[in-house]
């Protein structure tokens, strides 16, 4: 497979198929191929891997993987980019090209399907408007994967590897680093797209873990008060809390954050895993 990542090349497919780069799917295809390599390095593939990319193209990132993975699934939303995507891998016995929403799909049975190991990895240059979304149903579901090395927007990036204190810090920091490493491994300015986004990007690389750092008796509860503490970041801890609807009134918020230890004047923003963790081991217990 020749190289994909150069500008060059990609206007020269895109003319060739008479494909218009579609803002509405995040459609800025990768032109540096330093930032392929990176992405790939950070994934640490092996032909004993399966690999699941979201978005593939044109192929740049697919041809790589191809190249170092056992197997591919590769699932496009885009039919224009499905049928060149065809054309181009027509020789890649270990691809398997699904066109349809990632969002919507069930990765584990597309790489039963491929004939795929389970767990598998997820390598993707994301389309931006799925990110969110996509991450957090990746570390919501009980999809099997081992790991995620994604671009995403820089500040999505910055939010999903941030430290309690900082102002990135948020309930995506938090549901990111409950369910795994997460590491920043590159940022990417704008300009290693065509067509050049609005803003820059990164690379992040989510290890997930086997079992949570902490001990959470009831999860739904534990993000509960996760997004309650963070929903009104200005106040304290305790008034946003009590200002929630999470049904218990201030005294009884009082008590609870006293028994887990926790200062009531403090903000939401401060508390890392293990102080999250406490209020919900108190609510879950009672207040004794
Ligand atoms: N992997 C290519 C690269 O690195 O150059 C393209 C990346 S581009 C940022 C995002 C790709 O995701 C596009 O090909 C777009 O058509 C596709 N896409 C957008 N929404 C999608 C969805 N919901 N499910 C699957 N693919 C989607």
């Amino acid at each position: 497979m020749d190289e994909l990542a150069s500008l060059a090349t990609v206007r020269a497919l895109l003319r060739q198929y008479g494909i218009r780069p579609r803002k509405r799917w995040g459609q800025n295809f990768l032109i540096n191929p330093g930032i392929l390599e990176k992405i790939v390095a950070a994934a640490e593939i092996s032909p004993a891997d399966t690999v699941v990319e979201v978005g593939p193209g044109i192929g740049a990132l697919t041809a790589r993987l191809t190249a170092l993975a056992g197997h591919v699934v590769a699932v496009e939303i885009d039919r224009s980019l499905v049928a060149l995507l065809k054309e181009r891998f027509s020789a890649c016995p270990n691809l398997f090209l699904v066109e349809g929403d990632a969002l919507k799909a069930d990765f584990d049975a597309l790489v039963r399907a491929a004939g795929g190991t389970l767990p598998y990895k997820v390598v993707a240059n994301l389309p931006y408007y799925v990110t969110t979304p996509l991450l957090t149903r990746l570390l919501n579901t009980n999809f099997t994967v081992s790991l995620l090395v994604v671009m995403v927007q820089k500040e999505v990036a910055l939010r999903l590897v941030a430290r309690p204190g900082t102002k990135e810090y948020g309930s995506l920091s938090v549901l990111a680093q409950y369910r795994s490493e997460a590491e920043l491994v590159t940022v990417v300015s704008r300009g290693s797209f065509f067509p050049a986004p609005a803003v820059d990007s990164a690379v992040v690389k989510l290890r997930l873990r086997s079992a949570p750092p902490v001990a959470v008796p009831d999860e739904g509860l534990f993000f509960r008060v996760v997004r309650a503490a963070f929903g009104q970041r200005r106040k304290t801890l305790l008034n946003a809390l009590a200002g929630a609807g999470l049904g218990r009134g201030r005294q009884e918020w009082e008590a609870v954050l006293k028994q887990a230890g926790i200062d009531p004047q403090r903000r939401g923003e401060t508390l890392d895993l293990a102080a999250f963790a406490a209020i919900a081991r108190v609510l879950a217990e009672g207040v004794k």
